[in-house]
């Protein structure tokens, strides 16, 4: 069934009014017809169950029939930092990463990151993130949407970062790993952030920052991945840490 997250502003006690690009979608990709049935979302944490009532040129309209029980969070925030690499490295990041359980991602800026962005074009390339998170959300069932922070310099995150849940992706040897870190928390965390770096990894001036103010720097292993798959790498790793007990 598809799931549509729509503002809040457009949910009224017994119905909702479906508007613009969401209209477009179910009505010529998805091709619904009046009667279908849909999961509509407030991104406040309420989902429904909903049934086609009228459709329009413009817009669609449906009916609320009954709130749905949604338990596809995860049990903790998932924070993603990292340097947009080249092309649609970030996007994937996003894209992927909502699915297998991100709550929200950090733009870095870093010394290799290859990505100078204007402020009016990370506008835009924000936006268009967001709209990635909010596509990704619907496809993999989740309650909320992933907010996409607007880019800041590493130094600035990383001096704002809580010690011992931020973790620092590192291919230095000798590092713990990932896993060793996950076994040696004594309990769950409210929030874990997970740093990755760019294509050219970090700059020696960022490793003694994220050192300076006690980042855990942990390993994937000797196999050196992409930016891109280390996200996805971490994330899961830690997903099946907390998920299976
Ligand atoms: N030559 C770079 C280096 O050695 O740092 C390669 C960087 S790698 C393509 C991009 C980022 O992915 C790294 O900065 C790190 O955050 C993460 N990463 C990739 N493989 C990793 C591994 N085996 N362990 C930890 N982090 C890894």
């Amino acid at each position: 069934m598809p799931h549509l997250f729509l503002p809040s502003a457009q949910f009224s006690a017994d119905s909702a009014q479906i508007l613009g690009e969401d209209h477009q979608h179910i009505a010529k990709v998805l091709r619904m017809r009046l009667g279908e049935s849909l999961v509509l979302l407030d991104n406040q944490g309420n989902a429904f169950c909903a049934t086609l009532t009228e459709m329009g040129r413009h817009s669609s309209t449906a009916q609320i029939d009954s709130p749905l029980s949604l338990a596809t969070e995860p049990p903790l925030r998932l924070i993603v930092a990292q340097a947009p690499g080249k092309g649609d490295r970030f996007e994937q990041v996003i894209q992927h990463g909502t699915e297998v359980g991100a709550t929200a991602f950090q733009p870095l800026i870093t010394e290799r990151g290859v990505v100078a962005l204007s402020a009016e074009r990370e506008a835009t390339k924000r936006e268009r993130w967001q709209h990635i998170a909010k596509g990704a959300a619907e496809q993999s069932n989740r309650l909320f949407i992933p907010q996409v922070f607007p880019a800041i310099p590493f130094r600035e995150w990383a001096e704002a970062q809580e010690p011992n849940t931020t973790l620092l992706l590192h291919t230095a040897p000798n590092l713990p790993s990932l896993a060793q870190f996950l076994e040696r928390l004594p309990s769950l965390p409210p929030s874990l952030t997970l740093a990755v770096g760019a294509e050219g990894g970090w700059s020696p001036t960022e490793v003694s920052q994220a050192e300076k103010v006690n980042l855990a720097l942990v390993s994937l292993g000797r196999r050196i991945l992409r930016t891109e798959t280390a996200a996805l790498v971490a994330l899961s790793q830690i997903l099946y840490h907390v998920e299976r007990r």
